[in-house]
């Protein structure tokens, strides 16, 4: 045989479609994943203006790529360029990964569920019957808050600067999920209720480069026996969890549901459990700690 005859030089695509999307972390662990795997994938980060979405979700068919995320701003409008979208999306309102299957678009949301392999896996914690106060409303709490009341909490106490997305979140919940949620308003440093199992924070305060910010909670009120947790994967040791630390509280960064998160997209493409340890591994290391 003629030894060009065994060579296949294409690659296989997936990738991110966001604005701004520079500092969009997911290339570092999808790819080490891929290489670990000895796959010939690329994951490319690509800047997508929103005037352009619609014709960036034609180039994923054009360019026949097996799949994409979504980051911000486009995790809503996305929804209706989609041939399917999968129900937990649907009651979230929003998809971060599209997969392919037989030429259909499928629209998902990992973020919950990337949350929940973390809180399970990573600080052994099951969800349910549980009590949990979540600070933040926007598309990371909407997302945890719909998996951990699909998972069975039984109560769910949402805190948000903005009331309007609080409330519209804490209506969403008692509609489309058994869970018992309520909304409390955000303007001075709040004090936790008791009793109460896990805190989350779903905000973006903390996040590089800010990394000396943390929620305006009243952090005596936090007790040993409680699970805290921060969405915000850089950097993990988030001055929030080191309050929670100092308190004996048990915490759980955001890297986990990063990795999980992205680890069930990378099934969802090729079909492959995951390599979780070299994923989590390559960005730690990108992210010093
Ligand atoms: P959104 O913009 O949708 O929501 C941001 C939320 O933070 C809103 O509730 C907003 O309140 C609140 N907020 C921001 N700044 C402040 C402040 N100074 N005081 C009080 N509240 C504030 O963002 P996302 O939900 O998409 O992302 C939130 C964070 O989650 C980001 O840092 C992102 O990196 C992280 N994330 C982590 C993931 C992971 O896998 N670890 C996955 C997805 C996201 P308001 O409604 O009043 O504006």
């Amino acid at each position: 045989m003629n030894k060009l005859s065994k060579l296949n030089y294409k690659a296989e695509l997936v990738g991110v479609f966001g604005h701004p999307v520079d500092e969009n972390p997911t290339i570092i662990m999808q790819e080490a994943a891929f290489r670990a795997l000895n796959l010939n994938w690329r994951y490319l980060t690509i800047e997508v203006f929103p005037a352009d979405l619609e014709d960036a979700i034609k180039g994923i068919r054009a360019f026949n790529m097996r799949g994409i995320n979504l980051t911000i701003p486009h995790k809503v409008e996305v929804l209706k360029y989609l041939d399917e979208v999968t129900h937990d999306a649907q009651l979230m309102g929003a998809v971060n990964t599209v997969y392919r299957r037989d030429n259909q678009l499928i629209g998902t949301n990992t973020d919950g569920k990337g949350f929940l392999t973390s809180l399970n896996l990573d600080a052994k914690i099951d969800p349910r019957g549980k009590k949990v106060v979540i600070l933040g409303a926007g598309g990371a709490a909407r997302a945890i808050s719909v998996e951990l009341s699909l998972a069975g909490v039984k109560e769910i106490t949402i805190v948000n600067r903005s009331p309007k997305r609080g409330e519209e979140l804490v209506n969403l919940l008692r509609e489309k999920t058994p869970v018992n949620a309520h909304y409390e308003p955000w303007t001075s440093a709040f004090p936790l209720p008791s009793p109460v199992d896990i805190l989350v924070n779903a905000t973006s305060i903390g996040l590089f480069p800010n990394t000396s910010q943390k929620p305006n909670i009243q952090y005596d009120t936090i007790r040993p026996n409680l699970v805290v947790c921060d969405v915000i994967p850089n950097p993990p040791h988030t001055q929030f969890l080191q309050e929670a630390e100092k308190r004996g509280a048990k915490t759980l960064d955001g890297l986990g549901m990063l990795v999980y998160q992205g680890a069930i997209g990378f099934k969802l493409w090729t079909g492959l459990d995951a390599p979780v340890k070299i994923m989590k591994k390559a960005l730690s290391k990108e992210f010093g700690v």
